[in-house]
């Protein structure tokens, strides 16, 4: 092992003990408020947390052997854990009882996925690229009555809602966990081939679905720029590598909106 292999370890674990180092946080009384330098290691295709010393994620590692074929690379607007508020808006858009609560949410997520859009645009087109010119959203598996809920987020979002619509329904293969496969999906309507298409989620966690989806258009002929997802699900407990990526992510990609219960904003109230 060379110099500067060490050097890059060691900068690794003063990441991650700077991370879970408790008086960082005291200091401010909550989360340092912004990325350090140098910044948590990322995965390759996700841009998740990584082992230190890997370049892919183990779901990426996963997907790539069951794929046998290259992933698109993902960006997401902001990372979330299970249960809390960004997971509760993420989970009201689609699944809340109230329609005025379905519809007000997804209002407020289009306005905020369209602005990290566009604060994002320069970086995502150097890693997708280029710029995309059609739009593809993963399938659902259990579409409402008026569609997808991720088309009705799409068709909200002015900076997605007038590119060319790829449609993709789903199709005969299953998706699991940890398993991509191309055939999940299947491109509908007579479009020919062209692109670079952009797939968008409403929420990642394996990236199984979303790279079945790129996987599926790929072999339809299609150009895939990439992948963009309001959330990315996370549980910092899993290692000190995703409590690192989470304490640096969370301050800046989560918009202080998503912190607020989804109930708790009436429909005119939405300037929080
Ligand atoms: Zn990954």
């Amino acid at each position: 092992m060379g110099a500067g292999e060490t050097r890059g370890d060691d900068r690794v674990s003063q990441v991650e003990t700077a991370g879970h180092d408790p008086s960082v946080r005291d200091r401010a009384g909550r989360d340092p408020p912004g990325p350090r330098w140098p910044p948590a290691p990322s995965c390759l295709s996700c841009d998740g947390p990584v082992r230190p010393g890997s370049l892919r994620c183990y779901c990426c590692d996963r997907l790539v052997r069951t794929l046998g074929r290259p992933l698109a690379p993902v960006a997401t607007a902001c990372a979330y854990r299970v249960g809390e508020q960004a997971h509760r808006w993420l989970r009201a858009y689609k699944d809340d009882p109230s329609p005025a609560v379905r519809t007000v949410t997804a209002r407020v997520l289009a306005e905020r996925f369209d602005a990290w859009l566009r604060w994002a645009g320069d970086d995502l087109a150097v890693r997708f690229g280029g710029p995309w010119e059609a739009v593809a959203t993963v399938p659902s598996t259990r579409p409402g009555r008026h569609g997808a809920p991720v088309d009705v987020l799409v068709r909200s979002v002015p900076s997605l809602a007038g590119a060319t619509r790829v449609p993709l329904v789903r199709a005969s293969a299953p998706v699991g966990h940890l398993v991509a496969d191309a055939r999940a999906f299947a491109v509908a309507g007579g479009l020919r081939p062209d692109g670079p298409v952009l797939v968008v989620d409403d929420t990642v966690t394996t990236g199984a679905r979303a790279q079945s989806a790129v996987a599926c258009l790929r072999l339809a002929g299609w150009r895939v720029a990439g992948v963009v997802a309001v959330g990315r699900a996370l549980d910092p407990t899993v290692g000190p590598w995703v409590a690192t990526y989470w304490a640096e992510r969370r301050g800046w990609q989560v918009p202080a909106l998503l912190a607020r219960d989804p109930r708790a904003v009436a429909p005119g109230r939405l300037d929080g």
